[in-house]
């Protein structure tokens, strides 16, 4: 049985979607996730318009409303039967998403007991055989293995394991 840390922005939910149309609601232009390949929307939009798009993770229900990833919810069950599953997210940067995310998970990842939910600031006080992260900053500083989940701002890394959506998940544990 394998412990198994599981990030939750875009890895289980869909936060680039929710900045993609939030901006498309903003400004009525819609970027692609491919114009955001290695990249965050803030880098690309209009000068103009890079605080508004910043401010968004501010926002009360911002990370509440997000998408779940494709099939993260029937795999991470699956994994959660056979292994030590933690969901581990950064929460204290954006005020409201502590709460936001507490709600997020008991609606939509209810089998996860609350003892395996883990808000924190600085992820490396988490300890386990396995990371599932999408960001470099915290996949380098782990003493496990380390697995990069596709997103794409990091399409463009080579030094993981690369999950490339839920269903590979089989291949790896
Ligand atoms: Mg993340």
């Amino acid at each position: 049985m394998l412990r198994i840390l599981i990030d939750m922005d875009d890895v289980m939910a869909d936060a680039t979607k929710q900045f993609l149309d939030l901006y498309e609601r903003d400004f009525g232009i819609r970027y692609t996730k491919e114009q955001l390949h290695g990249t965050k929307l803030s880098a690309i939009v209009p000068p103009e318009h890079k605080q508004k798009v910043l401010m968004y993770p501010h926002r009360k229900g911002f990370f509440k409303d997000l998408p779940v990833i494709e099939n993260s919810k029937e795999v991470i069950e699956e994994l959660n039967k056979r292994h030590e599953v933690f969901i581990v997210s950064a929460a204290m940067e954006f005020k409201h998403s502590l709460y936001d995310k507490f709600e997020w998970l008991a609606e939509h990842f209810s089998f996860i007991p609350w003892k395996r939910r883990v808000f924190c600031g600085d992820k490396t006080i988490a300890k386990g055989d396995v990371l599932i992260d999408d960001h470099d900053f915290n996949l380098s500083l782990f003493a496990g293995r380390a697995i990069v989940f596709t997103a794409p701002h990091n399409v463009h890394y080579t030094e993981y394991e690369r999950l490339d959506g839920w269903l590979d998940a089989h291949h790896f544990f």
